[in-house]
Protein backbone atom coordinates (compact mmCIF):
# COMPACT_ATOMS: atom_id res chain seq x y z
CA UNK A 1 0.00 0.00 0.00
CA UNK A 2 1.47 3.43 -0.84
CA UNK A 3 1.82 5.93 1.88
CA UNK A 4 2.02 9.09 0.14
CA UNK A 5 0.81 12.34 2.29
CA UNK A 6 -1.84 14.85 1.25
CA UNK A 7 -1.40 18.10 -0.22
CA UNK A 8 -2.79 19.17 3.24
CA UNK A 9 -0.56 17.34 5.48
CA UNK A 10 2.52 19.21 7.16
CA UNK A 11 5.24 19.24 7.68
CA UNK A 12 7.37 18.43 4.46
CA UNK A 13 8.38 15.65 4.45
CA UNK A 14 8.34 11.97 2.69
CA UNK A 15 7.03 9.57 5.36
CA UNK A 16 9.62 6.63 3.35
CA UNK A 17 9.75 3.50 4.54
CA UNK A 18 13.67 3.56 5.34
CA UNK A 19 15.28 -0.17 5.54
CA UNK A 20 18.69 0.69 6.46
CA UNK A 21 19.76 -2.28 4.50
CA UNK A 22 18.05 -1.01 1.05
CA UNK A 23 19.84 2.32 1.57
CA UNK A 24 23.06 0.60 2.15
CA UNK A 25 23.25 -0.95 -0.81
CA UNK A 26 21.98 2.14 -3.02
CA UNK A 27 25.05 3.65 -1.97
CA UNK A 28 27.16 1.19 -2.83
CA UNK A 29 26.33 0.76 -6.56
CA UNK A 30 29.74 1.63 -8.13
CA UNK A 31 27.74 3.01 -11.22
CA UNK A 32 26.46 5.76 -8.86
CA UNK A 33 30.02 7.25 -7.91
CA UNK A 34 31.29 8.37 -11.42
CA UNK A 35 34.05 10.73 -10.89
CA UNK A 36 31.88 12.74 -13.59
CA UNK A 37 30.59 16.25 -12.39
CA UNK A 38 26.92 16.83 -13.33
CA UNK A 39 25.96 20.21 -14.31
CA UNK A 40 24.80 21.49 -11.19
CA UNK A 41 28.24 20.04 -9.54
CA UNK A 42 29.98 22.06 -12.17
CA UNK A 43 28.08 25.40 -9.99
CA UNK A 44 27.81 23.94 -7.10
CA UNK A 45 31.46 22.44 -6.25
CA UNK A 46 34.04 25.71 -6.85
CA UNK A 47 30.98 27.91 -5.48
CA UNK A 48 31.24 25.54 -1.89
CA UNK A 49 35.03 25.16 -2.02
CA UNK A 50 35.21 29.04 -2.92
CA UNK A 51 33.22 29.82 0.95
CA UNK A 52 36.04 27.79 2.83
CA UNK A 53 37.76 30.44 5.05
CA UNK A 54 41.58 30.54 4.55
CA UNK A 55 41.57 30.08 8.33
CA UNK A 56 39.87 25.79 8.26
CA UNK A 57 43.27 24.12 8.25
CA UNK A 58 41.91 20.76 9.22
CA UNK A 59 38.44 19.72 7.13
CA UNK A 60 35.88 16.97 7.78
CA UNK A 61 33.72 16.32 5.08
CA UNK A 62 30.76 14.49 6.79
CA UNK A 63 29.05 11.81 4.19
CA UNK A 64 31.82 13.16 1.51
CA UNK A 65 30.59 10.08 -0.88
CA UNK A 66 33.61 9.55 -3.44
CA UNK A 67 35.31 12.89 -2.35
CA UNK A 68 33.85 15.24 -5.04
CA UNK A 69 34.20 17.87 -2.71
CA UNK A 70 36.71 17.49 -0.36
CA UNK A 71 39.21 16.03 -3.42
CA UNK A 72 39.04 19.68 -3.98
CA UNK A 73 39.80 21.56 -0.62
CA UNK A 74 42.67 23.79 -0.66
CA UNK A 75 45.86 21.21 -1.10
CA UNK A 76 47.51 23.06 1.68
CA UNK A 77 44.52 21.70 4.26
CA UNK A 78 44.51 18.10 6.12
CA UNK A 79 41.44 16.61 4.98
CA UNK A 80 38.90 13.87 6.65
CA UNK A 81 36.24 12.31 5.15
CA UNK A 82 33.42 9.93 6.69
CA UNK A 83 31.07 7.90 4.42
CA UNK A 84 29.22 4.83 5.10
CA UNK A 85 29.77 4.01 1.58
CA UNK A 86 33.24 1.68 1.53
CA UNK A 87 32.80 1.75 -2.67
CA UNK A 88 32.57 5.71 -2.80
CA UNK A 89 35.49 6.11 -0.24
CA UNK A 90 37.97 4.11 -2.25
CA UNK A 91 37.99 7.60 -4.31
CA UNK A 92 38.61 10.29 -1.42
CA UNK A 93 42.04 12.02 -1.50
CA UNK A 94 42.66 12.42 2.08
CA UNK A 95 42.47 10.56 5.31
CA UNK A 96 38.91 8.09 4.97
CA UNK A 97 36.59 7.03 7.81
CA UNK A 98 33.54 4.61 6.96
CA UNK A 99 31.32 5.89 9.77
CA UNK A 100 27.98 6.80 10.38
CA UNK A 101 27.59 10.16 10.43
CA UNK A 102 25.42 10.29 13.72
CA UNK A 103 28.34 9.24 15.24
CA UNK A 104 31.67 10.00 13.73
CA UNK A 105 35.13 8.29 15.78
CA UNK A 106 36.70 11.99 15.66
CA UNK A 107 37.73 14.13 18.95
CA UNK A 108 35.52 17.15 20.10
CA UNK A 109 37.02 20.29 18.15
CA UNK A 110 38.91 17.78 15.87
CA UNK A 111 38.26 20.05 12.40
CA UNK A 112 38.37 24.03 11.83
CA UNK A 113 35.45 23.39 9.28
CA UNK A 114 32.63 20.69 9.01
CA UNK A 115 31.39 20.34 5.77
CA UNK A 116 28.46 18.72 4.66
CA UNK A 117 26.72 19.03 1.59
CA UNK A 118 23.82 17.37 0.47
CA UNK A 119 23.77 14.83 2.60
CA UNK A 120 21.13 16.22 5.72
CA UNK A 121 17.79 15.74 3.15
CA UNK A 122 18.61 12.23 2.85
CA UNK A 123 18.24 11.76 6.62
CA UNK A 124 15.29 10.68 9.13
CA UNK A 125 14.35 13.06 11.37
CA UNK A 126 16.54 11.44 14.14
CA UNK A 127 19.35 10.73 12.19
CA UNK A 128 19.63 14.15 10.97
CA UNK A 129 19.30 15.62 13.83
CA UNK A 130 22.11 13.74 15.73
CA UNK A 131 24.09 14.01 12.46
CA UNK A 132 23.93 18.03 13.03
CA UNK A 133 24.73 17.67 16.40
CA UNK A 134 27.76 15.12 15.96
CA UNK A 135 29.26 18.49 13.31
CA UNK A 136 28.73 20.59 16.23
CA UNK A 137 30.48 18.68 18.52
CA UNK A 138 33.36 17.90 16.27
CA UNK A 139 34.40 21.52 14.92
CA UNK A 140 35.80 24.36 16.51
CA UNK A 141 34.59 27.26 14.61
CA UNK A 142 32.95 26.30 11.38
CA UNK A 143 30.10 24.81 9.58
CA UNK A 144 29.66 24.67 5.82
CA UNK A 145 26.50 23.16 4.80
CA UNK A 146 24.91 22.62 1.64
CA UNK A 147 21.42 21.34 0.93
CA UNK A 148 18.75 21.37 -1.90
CA UNK A 149 16.58 24.43 -0.97
CA UNK A 150 12.98 25.18 -1.29
CA UNK A 151 12.95 21.60 -2.92
CA UNK A 152 9.49 20.31 -4.41
CA UNK A 153 10.69 16.72 -4.10
CA UNK A 154 7.47 14.91 -4.76
CA UNK A 155 8.18 16.16 -8.13
CA UNK A 156 11.02 13.30 -7.75
CA UNK A 157 9.00 10.09 -7.07
CA UNK A 158 8.70 6.89 -8.51
CA UNK A 159 6.56 4.15 -7.60
CA UNK A 160 8.06 0.86 -6.44
CA UNK A 161 6.77 -1.92 -9.25
CA UNK A 162 7.35 -4.71 -6.55
CA UNK A 163 5.61 -3.30 -3.57
CA UNK A 164 3.68 -0.05 -4.67
CA UNK A 165 5.95 1.93 -2.18
CA UNK A 166 6.16 5.87 -3.39
CA UNK A 167 9.25 7.40 -2.37
CA UNK A 168 11.55 10.36 -4.38
CA UNK A 169 14.07 9.09 -7.00
CA UNK A 170 16.81 10.58 -5.07
CA UNK A 171 16.26 9.72 -1.52
CA UNK A 172 15.45 13.29 -0.52
CA UNK A 173 13.08 12.91 2.86
CA UNK A 174 12.54 16.91 2.84
CA UNK A 175 12.27 20.29 2.42
CA UNK A 176 14.46 23.24 3.53
CA UNK A 177 14.06 26.44 3.81
CA UNK A 178 16.90 29.06 4.95
CA UNK A 179 15.39 29.18 8.44
CA UNK A 180 14.76 25.65 8.63
CA UNK A 181 18.66 25.34 7.96
CA UNK A 182 19.09 27.93 10.81
CA UNK A 183 17.06 25.93 13.42
CA UNK A 184 19.08 23.00 13.09
CA UNK A 185 22.20 24.57 13.68
CA UNK A 186 21.44 26.60 17.01
CA UNK A 187 24.34 28.18 18.60
CA UNK A 188 26.18 29.00 15.35
CA UNK A 189 25.31 32.14 13.30
CA UNK A 190 25.51 32.33 9.29
CA UNK A 191 28.10 34.34 8.21
CA UNK A 192 27.79 33.67 4.45
CA UNK A 193 25.13 32.22 1.95
CA UNK A 194 25.15 31.26 -1.63
CA UNK A 195 22.45 30.22 -3.75
CA UNK A 196 23.52 28.27 -6.53
CA UNK A 197 22.09 26.65 -9.49
CA UNK A 198 18.95 27.59 -10.97
CA UNK A 199 16.17 28.97 -11.09
CA UNK A 200 14.08 26.17 -9.92
CA UNK A 201 11.47 24.87 -11.93
CA UNK A 202 8.07 25.45 -10.07
CA UNK A 203 6.01 22.86 -9.21
CA UNK A 204 2.25 23.17 -7.54
CA UNK A 205 2.23 20.68 -4.53
CA UNK A 206 -1.09 20.01 -5.31
CA UNK A 207 -1.11 19.91 -8.66
CA UNK A 208 1.58 16.92 -7.97
CA UNK A 209 -1.09 15.24 -6.19
CA UNK A 210 -3.50 15.17 -9.01
CA UNK A 211 -1.28 13.93 -11.34
CA UNK A 212 0.54 11.33 -8.75
CA UNK A 213 -3.05 10.20 -6.81
CA UNK A 214 -5.61 11.01 -9.23
CA UNK A 215 -3.70 10.09 -12.36
CA UNK A 216 -1.31 7.66 -10.94
CA UNK A 217 1.98 9.04 -12.81
CA UNK A 218 5.52 8.58 -11.66
CA UNK A 219 8.68 8.97 -13.31
CA UNK A 220 9.76 5.25 -14.83
CA UNK A 221 13.03 3.59 -14.75
CA UNK A 222 14.29 5.67 -12.58
CA UNK A 223 18.44 5.25 -12.49
CA UNK A 224 19.90 3.00 -10.02
CA UNK A 225 16.90 3.19 -7.72
CA UNK A 226 16.16 0.74 -4.91
CA UNK A 227 13.31 0.78 -3.28
CA UNK A 228 13.65 2.01 0.66
CA UNK A 229 10.98 -0.16 1.36
CA UNK A 230 11.52 -3.34 -0.03
CA UNK A 231 14.63 -3.54 -1.78
CA UNK A 232 13.41 -3.94 -5.53
CA UNK A 233 15.23 -1.65 -8.51
CA UNK A 234 12.23 -1.91 -10.68
CA UNK A 235 10.54 1.08 -10.78
CA UNK A 236 8.80 1.06 -14.49
CA UNK A 237 5.69 3.38 -14.24
CA UNK A 238 2.51 2.01 -13.72
CA UNK A 239 0.15 1.33 -15.81
CA UNK A 240 -2.59 3.72 -16.26
CA UNK A 241 -6.71 4.05 -17.67
CA UNK A 242 -7.33 6.36 -19.97
CA UNK A 243 -9.50 8.87 -17.19
CA UNK A 244 -6.02 8.47 -15.42
CA UNK A 245 -3.71 9.78 -18.26
CA UNK A 246 -6.43 12.57 -18.97
CA UNK A 247 -6.61 13.86 -15.58
CA UNK A 248 -2.73 13.43 -15.00
CA UNK A 249 -1.86 15.34 -18.57
CA UNK A 250 -4.28 18.53 -17.25
CA UNK A 251 -2.28 18.47 -13.84
CA UNK A 252 0.42 18.60 -16.17
CA UNK A 253 -0.54 20.88 -18.47
CA UNK A 254 -1.70 23.35 -15.75
CA UNK A 255 1.83 22.89 -13.75
CA UNK A 256 3.40 23.76 -17.32
CA UNK A 257 1.40 26.61 -17.68
CA UNK A 258 1.80 28.76 -13.91
CA UNK A 259 5.17 27.64 -14.22
CA UNK A 260 5.79 29.69 -17.99
CA UNK A 261 3.73 32.30 -16.15
CA UNK A 262 5.63 32.54 -13.02
CA UNK A 263 8.63 35.33 -13.02
CA UNK A 264 12.06 34.19 -12.59
CA UNK A 265 13.00 36.17 -9.04
CA UNK A 266 9.76 34.23 -7.56
CA UNK A 267 11.63 30.89 -8.38
CA UNK A 268 14.21 29.83 -5.78
CA UNK A 269 18.08 28.82 -6.41
CA UNK A 270 18.42 24.68 -6.30
CA UNK A 271 20.96 24.61 -3.64
CA UNK A 272 21.44 26.88 -0.43
CA UNK A 273 24.98 27.15 0.55
CA UNK A 274 25.71 28.75 4.02
CA UNK A 275 28.66 29.12 6.16
CA UNK A 276 27.68 29.45 9.83
CA UNK A 277 30.10 30.21 13.06
CA UNK A 278 29.93 29.20 16.52
CA UNK A 279 28.66 32.35 18.36
CA UNK A 280 29.53 31.86 21.87
CA UNK A 281 32.91 29.67 23.29
CA UNK A 282 31.94 26.57 25.24
ZN1 LIG B 1 9.21 -1.71 -3.01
Amino acid sequence: MSRVRGPLESPERERNGHNVEHIVRYWEQPQIWGEHLNSLDHVRVPETIGMIPAAARTIVEVGCGNGRLLNRTPATSRRVGVDLSATALKQVRGHAIQASCDRMPLATGAADLVLCADVLEHLPDDAMRATAEEMKRVTRRYLLIGVPFEERFEAGRVRCASCGHVYNQFGHLRRFTSASLDRLFRGYRPVATRFVGGPRKYYSRSLLWIQQRLGRTYWGDARGVVCPSCGSTDSRAPKRRLDQKVIAKLGYLANEAVDRLMPVRWKPAHEIVRLYERSRRI
